[in-house]
């Protein structure tokens, strides 16, 4: 029984949370749809603009962050869709180098700690030479924002991504200047596609060893919460809603039951806007007994 109560203390969980009501509306959102943690986007993600919030905006964000009661060392943002690490295109790299600091400079006046981001993709250069592309602009971002930690994502294998299995994030975390401020999200459905069974037991024993092999467990901060539209290695990154998909209620009851998962914060990212994840948050609480 008590081990249940602290279950329900502990678990934070959210969802990717709209910016287009004002960044300091979203802890209203999260708290109204069931959560306690969220993710956003520092700016429009589809596009090259980013512009940094005013003084006013980052003032009040953190009044409505107090006034929901939401601790801002476990809320995130999202980096844009056009930014690519990896790029061989000096123009591209050069462009997506400065967006990426300037969501570090969003993060910081807001006071949010970590910004995820996709490692990239090397467009047919070669791993070798997109990987050191990426580190090449994490050194550029971490001597720039100095207050920002980077959440390195699992990335779907497909499109010539980098950062596909856990090896190839601890590759990354090895060589850049400051390894203390490179961490981790999981994805479930990039994972799923890229052949991490989570539906059995032994999957997931599997996946959280190769974590801790590859660059530690501490370092996960996040778990992206996603179903899977296509089967266990194909790679198509499509999220599907909670026991929808491939992966199902029984593999996420399978997965979520696990004490180092529920350690970590759960922000789901499945095609879920109208409710705000209002059911969707309440589905995967019940998944685990919480409600
Ligand atoms: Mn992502
Ligand atoms: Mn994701
Ligand atoms: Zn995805």
């Amino acid at each position: 029984m008590l081990s249940f109560f602290l279950v329900i203390l502990m678990i934070k969980i959210g969802a990717h949370m709209p910016i287009s009501y004002g960044f300091e509306k979203v802890p209203q959102m999260t708290v109204d749809s069931g959560g306690n943690t969220f993710q956003i986007f520092p700016h429009s993600p589809r596009t090259w603009r980013a512009s940094l919030p005013s003084k006013k905006v980052a003032e009040e964000f953190q009044v409505q962050m107090k006034k929901y009661e939401i601790p801002f060392e476990a809320v995130f943002c999202h980096c844009g869709y056009l930014i690519n690490l990896a790029s061989p295109k000096d123009d591209i790299w050069h462009k997506s180098v400065e967006l990426l600091i300037t969501e570090g400079k969003i993060c910081h006046l807001l006071g949010i700690p970590y910004l995820n981001v996709h490692p990239g993709s090397h467009t047919g250069a070669g791993e070798e030479e997109g990987m050191n592309r990426i580190v090449k602009a994490l050194n550029e971002f971490l001597k720039t924002v100095p207050t920002v930690t980077v959440l390195l994502e699992n990335v779907s294998p497909k499109g010539g991504n980098i950062g596909y299995t856990m090896e190839q994030l601890a590759q990354i975390i090895n060589v850049v200047d400051q390894p203390s401020r490179i961490a981790v999200t999981y994805d479930t459905c990039h994972g799923f596609d890229a052949g991490y069974d989570i539906t059995s037991k032994e999957g997931v024993e599997r996946l959280l060893d190769e974590m801790e092999k590859s660059f530690g467990l501490w370092r996960v901060k996040m778990i992206h919460l996603n179903d899977s539209k296509a089967p266990l290695g194909k790679p198509l990154d499509r999220h599907e809603n909670i026991g929808k998909g491939y992966i199902g209620d029984k593999g996420f009851r399978n997965f979520l039951s696990f004490e180092q998962i529920q350690n970590i914060p759960w922000v789901l990212e499945t095609p879920n806007e109208e409710d705000l994840y209002t059911k969707e948050i309440a589905h995967v609480k019940s998944l685990i007994g919480l409600i």
